[in-house]
């Protein structure tokens, strides 16, 4: 064994000491013209990741959850309307659906992927169904064509929910203006993160555009007068200003990332583990890097025990969650979502992961299973 290291699953302080004099002067510009909400920042932020995204239109919000949820409300979205996501997400994308009042109606993963699969989509179709949100997770996209073919047949809106996947393209295509709207969260780990909570929601749709900018700021456009019932789910100018300055190396940090992924893959080629299957289809950002055993548990604090974090994305599935035992699930019911939900583990990830870290993690990796190999071996005869 090498000499002892610890390795975070992410370090945001790594990344900050490469671009910190840009990030300290666009706060402390910010602070000296003080226009702290919806300022200048915040529509230059919005012009310049609609431009990243190849996107018409781009809205700033508070959080990915409320750009999810500002999607569906400007396609009136609501109360007896059905969403069709995925289980095996993030209980946010679930949330959104909700808080408009609808129900969403949940399906099983592609087995290989672990991608939206569009034929349970097209199962889980009803007269209410509205939209579909495919979660395009861990930064591999989802397989759009198929879910825009059956949203086209059905006269469905398709929210394309991309908080793990800034950067990434289908069929060279930019995540997020494949379907009629793309949220992405700009959470602090996420590939493009704020230094706090902050969102943003992409469209060509101009309709659309206008009214997520009246439900972030109370209905208003012209202060004091209100359009609709709107809310408060502004981007802070503060935190525009620093992502400014960030999006500028996103395109880096995505490459970064999935040379980390190619050396992990490489390193790990000969091991046990189930390795991420991205679709040819796809070009991937890497949120995470997900590999699938059948020894968890052991693997895991193995490796913790040599200083490796590593954390299971996600260990209950949406319909496991006692928060949505209102749908009425049962084990069983998602039977891909489930069994990858005991198998799933995700390694370190981040763009300034260097190869000397890389490899310390794939040597413990083979160490751990070659000691299991011969613990295996060991029972063996005792049992025979
Ligand atoms: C992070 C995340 C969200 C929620 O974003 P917040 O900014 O934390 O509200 C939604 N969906 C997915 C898939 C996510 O990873």
């Amino acid at each position: 064994m090498d000499k002892h290291m610890n390795i975070p699953f992410v370090d945001l302080s790594a990344q900050y000491a490469t671009i910190a004099p840009d990030v300290e002067a666009a706060i402390a510009g910010t602070l000296k013209k003080s226009d702290f909400i919806l300022g200048q920042n915040v529509n230059l932020f919005e012009e310049e990741f609609a431009d990243f995204c190849n996107a018409q239109y781009a809205v700033g919000v508070d959080s990915g959850t409320s750009a999810l949820e500002l999607a569906l409300r400007a396609y009136d979205i609501g109360p007896g309307d059905e969403v069709i996501t995925q289980a095996n997400t993030f209980i946010a994308t679930a949330l959104a659906i909700s808080y408009t009042g609808a129900t969403p109606v949940l399906t099983d993963a592609d087995p290989i992927t672990f991608m939206m699969d569009p034929e349970q989509v097209e199962r889980a179709i009803t007269p209410r169904t509205k939209a579909i949100i495919p979660v395009h997770l861990y930064g591999h996209p989802a397989d759009m064509d198929p879910i825009m073919e059956i949203a086209e047949k059905h006269g469905l809106i398709v929210v394309e929910d991309a908080s793990q996947a800034h950067g990434a393209r289908y069929k060279g295509k930019r995540v997020g203006t494949i379907g009629h709207v793309g949220a992405f969260s700009l959470y602090p780990g996420k590939n493009l993160g704020a230094y706090g909570d902050a969102g943003i929601i992409v469209t060509n749709d101009s309709a659309a555009d206008k009214q997520m900018r009246l439900l972030r700021n109370w209905g208003s456009v012209v202060k004091y007068h209100h359009e609709i019932q709107g809310f408060n789910r502004r981007l802070d100018t503060l935190q525009a200003s620093i992502l400014r300055v960030k999006l500028q190396h996103l395109d880096d940090w995505n490459a970064s990332r999935r040379r980390n992924a190619q050396l992990y893959t490489e390193l790990l080629s000969k091991s046990n583990l189930v390795l991420p299957t991205v679709g040819t289809y796809a070009e991937p950002v890497f949120h995470l890097y997900v590999v699938r055993t059948e020894a968890r548990q052991q693997l895991m604090s193995y490796l913790s025990e040599r200083g490796i974090t590593t954390i299971i994305h996600y260990p209950l599935p949406i319909h496991m969650q006692p928060a949505y035992a209102e749908l009425g699930h049962k084990m069983g019911d998602f039977p891909v979502t489930e069994a990858h939900a005991q198998q799933i583990l995700s390694l370190p990830m981040f763009a300034e992961l260097t190869s000397e870290q890389i490899q310390y993690v794939a040597n413990a990796i083979c160490e751990f299973e070659s000691e299991m190999q011969v613990e295996v071996e060991l029972l063996e005869p005792v049992a025979a």
